[in-house]
């Protein structure tokens, strides 16, 4: 036993947390100030109604995978989920429904039939544009932790910093949404 941790909070971080340092030989306690454990990732049902309190789009269920198979269990009994075919319905006022398909054609199929979408390759740009931000920034920010020195000096970063105009820091989300529009 290497020693006691103490984990305030029993959001999907602290359990995270606590899953990796009790793997790695500490003896870890976690408290928590609500009756359930989860944090945000928890739900409110009201009037026959479920409302996520937090997330409701689960991307990445690699990494949940990865913390079931540290502690030596086999995620596909302990944690199930299926890919869904949408990620989610939007409705409008005027009765229009639209669905955001996970399939990028279909997208941009439902985006000309509903909302006016003309020209499907700015989008399509749009996305891969994301994903190679995605594909550049996640080893860097994601995979890596940056209070250490040592994760700035590696090649991740050495090609993120190359590919920095490629990233539209100076760019608000805004700004990047509008140059969209005025394409479509
Ligand atoms: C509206 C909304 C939508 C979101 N949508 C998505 C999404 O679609 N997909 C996605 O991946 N992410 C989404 N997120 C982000 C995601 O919910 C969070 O990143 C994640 O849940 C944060 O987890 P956490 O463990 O860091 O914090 P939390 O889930 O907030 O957990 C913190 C825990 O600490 C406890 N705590 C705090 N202080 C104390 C104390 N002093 N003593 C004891 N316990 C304490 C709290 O009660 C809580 O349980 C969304 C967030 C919000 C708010």
């Amino acid at each position: 036993m290497k020693g006691q941790v103490i984990i305030i909070g029993s959001g999907i971080a602290g359990l995270a947390t606590a899953v990796r340092l009790a793997v790695a030989g500490y003896q870890v306690k976690v408290f928590e100030a609500n009756a359930y454990p989860g944090g945000k990732l928890s739900n409110i049902a009201l009037n026959g109604y479920r409302f996520d309190a937090g997330p409701s789009l689960f991307t990445l269920p690699e990494q949940v995978n990865e913390l079931f198979s540290l502690a030596g269990k086999n995620p596909d009994e302990c944690f199930e989920y299926l890919r869904v075919n949408t990620s989610g319905h939007y409705f409008y006022e005027d009765g229009t429904i639209f669905h955001a398909y996970a399939d990028r054609e279909k997208l941009a199929k439902e985006l000309q039939e509903k909302l006016g979408l003309s020209n499907p390759k700015p989008f399509f740009d749009y996305l891969d544009k994301a994903k190679r931000k995605y594909v550049l920034m996640a080893p860097i920010f994601i995979e890596r932790s940056l209070h250490r020195l040592k994760n700035y000096l590696n090649f991740a970063t050495i090609k993120g910093i190359a590919n920095i105009f490629r990233l539209d820091i100076n760019r608000s989300m805004h700004q990047v949404l509008c140059h969209l529009n005025r394409h479509t």
